[in-house]
């Protein structure tokens, strides 16, 4: 895709994107204000003469952008527009930052010293090596009207829409920087459109293989989506219009990113996340009738849908710290899935989109009001913003905010994975739910998918799970389950077979011998604390033996690649390089956290990296098996590992406790496509329930 340039279709462009600007503002500009923003575009016109971007495209089309993203998407008026249009000039042109100030004043003056000063440290090679925390005071320092930080969001937003155009070892630096630094702002700041704007645009970067692989999932399933959300929002709407009330609804999916986010945090598959549905009730009202309708809609989702109270969100009497009110509520659809319902006015809507300037109808005509009376308002929003943006623990504060409905109860929901509601004394187990469905679920019971991950079958159910029984045929009633079942009828049904068949019980007890012997082969921990270990701490302790692996490349032959130990890329993985030292370089996976840290910090540091094509290494690498324990089963993985595939095996380590079997596998292998095949035959053994890469802590 190169660019053309054509002078004339070039200037009638700029000249139809300052109109959409001046459109956009004019409701909220008097005639003095649109002749600043006009003096500004010129200016900045002129001064950006004959300059390109790296797209080809003439430069001013940047600031005019960046100035359109701050009225239009960030609620700001003439200051920073004229600012926006003019951040760039002093540095990169002959103008200097007194022709500014006797041009527009010193506000404008200041701002742009503000944004310049930035634009140094962040583009300045030699200044790579600063700290991060560093950086942000600095930032926050060279910040004293907030308009900066705000223009300064904008300008990277733009710069992430198109960066496209860069070469790959600046996208990599770029987009590191903006999860780092940028996206924190935008958070605090509760920008929260932008915020998730540049977390996706970050992500497509650091993270293409992912990011992509979601995106396609995202619009293979949409129209099911679509279906279902109509489905969910008809029942609702009649009832709100049945009782007067008037709201717009819209639906939107979580973004890529956070999907990512939960897919490894939970360590779940794309299929198994049950809130991507979303949708948002906004109405109209005064501001002192707000909480009443909200609870009102509220009443009616609850009438209407089984709801899991342990996912209520009260932020209207317990707003979050950047301002961000609403009532969330959690309820099952018919179609078995989660759908999470906002509920807020049109004026919270505005400020959970646009955040803090929102929240102080912050409007710059009062520009033109007495200074002293500015000033007190420009500065308590200034104050506001500053305590948010100075404190570290914003995030505890939105934690005390949640609300805890389901304090005392007696009898605890739970949800079959179609979506159907079973109530159960409190203190139920899985033994439990499983008799209540049906005796022969009880019976043959080896444990269940809770919210998609295994638990043994003495697991006590919450309020609001979602609940997969699974059997097997082999599986009887054991004597055991006495001491844990909660309902009569799981006792009933497990004493009745005891009684009838005592022979089942026998077989099942030489059963468990034989496989005890197995297990005694390998190395064996009962403790939880293996499953919980980060590849950082398993690779440490498998690798404090022995060198690490060295990569050689053909260019650098002098040059030790050494693979990161947080991450552990393999051939096929997204690698970026790291020089530490003048000869050694560390491979990461791109979208590693370490690597985005340092990526930030030493930009300049970055080598572009590619794995060699056929070459025969066998690089370290984990995995983490789990499911339901049963004979033969160490033999069957041990067979599809060594026999089938031919690995090499550095340890198993294997965790059994209430029949649930969880190992990790440390391995040698070639490839992503290798490891690949390797979790896809495992996953076919049988009473094999879930195998994973192990990755990095999120
Ligand atoms: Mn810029």
């Amino acid at each position: 895709m190169s660019y053309i340039p054509d002078e004339e279709l070039e200037n009638k462009e700029i000249v139809r994107k300052y109109r959409e600007l001046l459109s956009v503002l004019y409701h909220k500009t008097n005639d003095e204000q649109r002749k600043l923003i006009r003096k500004a575009f010129v200016l900045a016109t002129n001064a950006h003469n004959g300059v390109r971007r790296k797209s080809g495209e003439p430069y001013i089309y940047h600031p005019i952008a960046v100035a359109m993203i701050c009225c239009k998407e960030m609620n700001l008026g003439t200051t920073s527009v004229v600012c926006a249009l003019l951040h760039d000039v002093v540095e990169d042109t002959d103008y200097t930052l007194e022709d500014m100030r006797d041009m527009f004043g010193d506000t404008v003056a200041e701002i742009i010293d503000g944004l310049t000063k930035i634009e140094d440290l962040v583009l300045d090679d030699r200044s790579s090596s600063i700290q991060a925390e560093n950086f942000r005071k600095i930032f926050l320092s060279m910040s004293k009207d907030v308009r900066v930080i705000l223009i300064k969001l904008a300008d990277r937003l733009h710069n992430m829409r198109t960066l496209e155009s860069m070469p790959p070892e600046k996208q990599l630096k770029i987009a590191s920087e903006t999860s780092y630094f940028y996206v924190p702002f935008a958070h605090r700041l509760g920008l929260y459109t932008i915020k998730s704007e540049l977390e996706d645009y970050a992500m497509r970067y650091t993270d293409p293989t992912d990011y992509y692989a979601i995106a396609a999932r995202m619009k293979e399933t949409e129209e099911e989506r679509t279906a279902l959300i109509a489905d969910f929002v008809k029942p609702i709407q009649e009832s709100l219009e049945a009782n007067g009330i008037h709201a717009e609804v819209s639906s939107r999916t979580k973004s890529i990113y956070s999907i990512h986010q939960k897919i490894l945090r939970k360590k779940v598959n794309f299929d198994d996340i049950y809130d991507i549905f979303a949708v948002r009730f906004v109405f109209d009202s005064p501001v002192d009738e707000e909480f009443e309708i909200c609870w009102k809609i509220y009443k009616i989702v609850c009438l209407l849908y089984q709801t899991n109270p342990k996912r209520d969100r009260n932020f209207l009497t317990h707003p979050k710290a950047n301002g961000y009110q609403s009532l969330h509520v959690t309820a099952m659809s018919k179609a078995g899935k989660w759908v999470e319902v906002q509920i807020r006015s049109k004026r919270m809507d505005e400020i959970a989109e646009k955040g803090l300037a929102a929240h102080y109808k912050y409007k710059e005509e009062d520009e033109t009001r007495p200074d002293s009376e500015m000033d007190d308002r420009l500065e308590s929003w200034l104050r506001k913003t500053r305590e948010i943006l100075n404190s570290k623990d914003a995030d505890a504060l939105d934690f005390l905010n949640e609300v805890k409905l389901n304090l005392g109860l007696k009898e605890v929901y739970v949800f079959t994975p179609k979506g159907d509601m079973k109530t159960l004394p409190a203190g139920s187990t899985v033994i439990d739910l499983a008799y209540a469905l049906h005796t022969n679920l009880g019976d043959h019971c080896i444990g269940a998918k809770v919210n998609y991950n295994i638990v043994p079958v003495d697991k006590v159910l919450e309020n609001g799970d979602q609940v997969e029984i699974i059997t097997s045929k082999k599986q009887t009633p054991k004597t055991e389950w006495l001491e844990f079942v909660r309902t009569p009828k799981a006792r009933r049904s497990i004493r009745d077979f005891l009684r009838s068949a005592q022979v089942g019980n026998i077989t099942a007890e030489s059963g468990k011998k034989s496989k005890n012997r197995e297990l005694t082969l390998f190395k064996r921990k009962v403790s939880e604390e293996i499953s919980n270990k980060s590849l950082d701490e398993l690779i440490d302790e498998q690798l404090n033996a022995t060198p690490n692996v060295f990569m050689l490349d053909e260019k650098y032959d002098i040059i030790k690649y050494v693979i990161a130990d947080c991450c552990n890329p393999i051939p096929g993985d997204q690698v970026v390089g790291f020089q530490v030292s003048d000869d050694k370089i560390v491979v990461h996976q791109t979208s590693c956290p370490h690597a985005i840290e340092q990526m930030s910090k030493f930009g300049n540091r970055i080598i572009k990296t590619k794995w060699r094509k056929g070459q025969n290494i066998a690089f370290l690498s984990g995995i983490r098996i789990s499911g339901f324990d049963r004979k033969g089963m160490i033999k069957e993985i041990i067979d599809v590992v060594s026999s089938q595939m031919g690995l090499n095996i550095r340890s198993l380590n294997i965790e059994t406790k209430n029949n649930v079997f969880s190992g990790t596998l440390m391995l040698y292998i070639q490839s992503v496509r290798a490891l690949t095949n390797l979790i896809q035959s495992l996953e076919k053994i049988d009473q094999i329930e879930k195998v994973e890469r192990i990755g990095y802590d999120v």
